[in-house]
């Protein structure tokens, strides 16, 4: 439901994988973590993924080997999400199971981080389940000295090198929001925007890059947002993009979205057309109730200017169902901006309050049918202008960078320039690893993937 709503709220396991080439020399002093195992879980949006990774490579570096179980590791790390309305008690299911765990003596040591770490709740969590580190979304670069390392010093914008899993890799840009939607905690645990200057991440992007990195995504809350030193987002988009081989960016704000970032979408080679740009309603009353800063019809013209410049793009959105005070009139806003806009895919959230939010203290509740029925609408109009543009792809012959290889299902998955999924079959994909490019013309389509080859 905030800006970074494109990555799912599911719960994410974060593999520990050590990057080659980290072995330390044998006549290092042995580490601290040697001998040692940990585990990090990891809930919520791309931003705690990328929290997650940072985590990793401290404990990695510290000498711990990865462990998935909790029953088999020296420590772990609980990194939270607070955005799910029943996040606090999820988060409290696997403290207790950690809690047992530690009185039979298995784990030894729980760190609590991320936005739960950082919330109001932390300090009776810390007290009822004996948590040995709590951490906020800013200071989790205390974790190195919980895992052995010495202290770190780090400003409030990460400048850890960028992580990913070989062929790309996540380079936050900023942190924090200015906003102040209404439904959205964001801004109490992540603090106000701040930026990286350019310079850091153009040299991390071509480290990255020198070594064998070949997509890059620009992280950030509102990564449009992006500014420094007189410079703003397009300019580091421009720069990035001649740095690395495949670029992206999430999360966008419609008010900070220049027109000259669009076209460059569209000019620039190495950017894919996909854009991901939040509207959460179509209905300028509830835009303003929820604080966004914009109208609908700026929106609309917003998304003109990028299908003039990316015609082959990929557009998606988020849009929040039954928000305190939403109309039958406002729904029917939203429903006409969904098909004016004609977005290929949209994460729909059903409002649910958020304790700290403004939205959870307000009055006019929708009720639960009425959400779902809205919801549906929504869905359906979304799901049906998607299948009607993945149709009109069928028959086209697409460069298909792939993002994972053949799974046991036989599909691999990759994504066309304009940002497209694709499933492509076994013959298709013909042994093609991630960060490889396949030439493939587009056999069918379903409203969520284009499929190259036999459907499977
Ligand atoms: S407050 Fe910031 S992060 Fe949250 S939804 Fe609004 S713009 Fe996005």
């Amino acid at each position: 439901m905030t800006d970074m709503a494109d990555a799912t709220h599911a719960t994410t396991r974060v593999p520990l994988t050590r990057k080659p080439g980290k072995a330390a020399p044998a006549d290092a002093a042995p580490s601290p973590g040697a001998g040692k195992t940990a585990c990090i879980r990891t809930f919520g949006c791309q931003m705690n993924v990328h929290d997650s990774d940072r985590m990793r490579r401290m404990i990695l570096d510290a000498g711990y080997a990865e462990v998935q179980a909790y029953e088999e590791a020296d420590i772990v790390v609980l990194n939270t999400c607070y955005v799910r309305e029943n996040a606090v008690d999820r988060v409290r299911g696997h403290l207790g199971e950690l809690s047992r765990l530690k009185k039979e003596g298995r784990v030894k040591k729980v760190a609590l981080t991320g936005c739960v770490g950082a919330a109001e709740e932390a300090s009776g969590l810390e007290r009822q389940f004996g948590i040995d580190l709590v951490l906020g979304t800013h200071n989790t670069y205390e974790l190195a000295e919980f895992v052995g390392l010495p202290g770190m010093e780090e400003t409030r914008t990460p400048d850890l090198p960028g992580t990913g899993d070989g062929d790309s890799a996540f380079v936050t840009i900023m942190t924090g929001c200015n906003y102040q939607c209404s439904y959205c905690i964001v801004p109490t645990v992540r603090g106000r925007m701040a930026c990286r200057p350019m310079e850091d991440i153009v040299a991390e992007v071509e480290g990255l890059v020198a070594g064998g990195t070949k997509y890059i995504t620009l992280l950030g809350q509102t990564v449009d947002a992006w500014r420094y030193d007189g410079k703003r987002f397009c300019d580091l988009l421009e720069r990035v993009s001649e740095a690395a081989p495949r670029v992206w960016f999430t999360t966008s704000h419609p008010s900070n979205m220049e027109d000259r970032t669009l076209r460059a979408m569209g000019e620039r080679g190495t950017i894919v057309g996909r854009l991901h740009l939040p509207v959460q309603s179509g209905s300028d009353r509830m835009l303003k109730i929820m604080h966004r800063g914009y109208k609908a019809e700026r929106y609309r013209r917003k998304i003109e200017v990028f299908r003039e410049a990316v015609p082959d793009g990929a557009l998606s959105t988020d849009i929040i169902v039954g928000h305190p005070g939403e109309t039958d009139g406002d729904h029917d806003r939203t429903l006409e901006l969904v098909e004016d806009c004609a977005f290929d895919s949209a994460y729909i959230f059903k409002f649910s309050p958020r304790g700290g939010t403004e939205a959870a203290e307000m009055e006019g509740r929708v009720p639960d049918d009425v959400v779902q029925k809205r919801f549906l609408q929504i869905l359906r109009a979304v799901e049906k202008n998607g299948f009607e543009a993945n149709q009109r792809k069928v028959g086209s012959e697409e460069e298909i960078y792939i993002r994972r290889g053949l799974s046991d299902s036989g599909q691999a998955i990759g994504e066309t320039w304009g940002g497209h999924a694709v499933r492509l079959d076994r013959e298709v994909s013909n042994g093609a690893e991630p960060g490889d490019y396949v030439r493939a013309s587009i056999s069918s389509a379903g409203p969520h993937a284009l499929y190259a080859g036999a459907r499977g």
